[in-house]
């Protein structure tokens, strides 16, 4: 208790108001500005002490740097999280800010959303379709918007993951498919355009099989049909193309081309810029 005591003792109290302060009729000092105290009395061991404490004027900007210092490191985090998770630069600026309106914007919305739920389910998607609907950029404005919120997302597509496995072993290549796990959320743009030999076929097999024992949503796009994906051509395809139909629920992205779209506009401002 003594050392207690020496503490208090040792505080020294101010006596004299500071400018901007002055002494109020109950003896303690006040700020000039909140006018509310900048000192309190406490009762400790039966002696009354008056202590110094923070007005309040102090006590909001002391939150105010609170908060921007959250919000400055969530930024840095949800920066971090991007440059992992997406790293195609043009990825990046698909968002829903930049779509059109259309019911597979609006189910994407909804996705993000819902997100609790979709990963306590763990509902996965497929998005299929014809090259050129749409269905990437769909994925990406997903992943965008759950990245702000700051989920983990990993967007790749299994020719970069083939790639970065070939220089490899065989436990390097487990870590790798592994790592996908720390992601809450994994798309893999563009299944069935990366290399048809076994080995290659065996990888992405076991990324999916990964994934469905991690029990975490997996969304797909492909330009392949349903009715392909259901008549895989050989056993190697059918393993991966029902493990993929277990986790994913099929969505059809209609296509109104967005390539062509954006190739119109395109044709319209040259038609405006140079011919009008
Ligand atoms: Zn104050």
């Amino acid at each position: 208790m003594n050392t207690m005591f020496d503490f208090l003792d040792r505080i020294q109290v101010q006596k004299e108001p500071r400018p901007e302060q002055y002494l109020g009729e109950d003896g303690l000092l006040y700020c000039g500005k909140c006018h509310t105290p900048v000192q309190c009395r406490i009762t400790f061991e039966g002696k009354e002490r008056i202590m110094p404490c923070i007005c309040k004027c102090q006590k909001e900007e002391r939150e105010r740097q609170e908060q921007r210092m959250k919000e400055e490191e969530q930024l840095l985090y949800v920066r971090r999280l991007k440059a992992a998770g997406i790293q195609e630069r043009h990825l990046q600026d698909w968002t829903f800010a930049s779509a059109t309106d259309t019911p597979s914007i609006q189910m994407a919305k909804r996705y993000t959303e819902n997100w609790k739920k979709v990963k306590a389910e763990n509902l996965g998607l497929l998005l299929w379709g014809d090259v050129g609907t749409g269905k990437s950029f769909l994925a990406a404005c997903i992943a965008n918007a759950l990245l702000e919120k700051g989920v983990p997302v990993l967007m790749t597509n299994f020719s970069k993951i083939l790639n970065q496995m070939g220089a490899m072993y065989s436990d390097e290549r487990y870590r790798y498919i592994a790592s996908f796990n720390r992601f809450s959320l994994l798309i893999i743009d563009d299944l069935g355009i990366e290399r048809n030999t076994e080995y290659a076929l065996e990888q992405v097999y076991a990324v999916i099989d990964e994934r469905y024992k991690t029990g975490l949503p997996l969304i797909i796009t492909t330009n392949l049909t349903i009715s392909q994906l259901r008549n895989p051509e050989d056993v190697a395809h059918a393993r991966i193309y029902s493990r993929v139909l277990e986790m994913c629920t099929p969505v059809h992205v209609p296509g109104h081309d967005r390539r062509t779209t954006i190739g119109k506009s395109k044709q319209e401002l040259v038609k405006e810029v140079l011919f009008s």
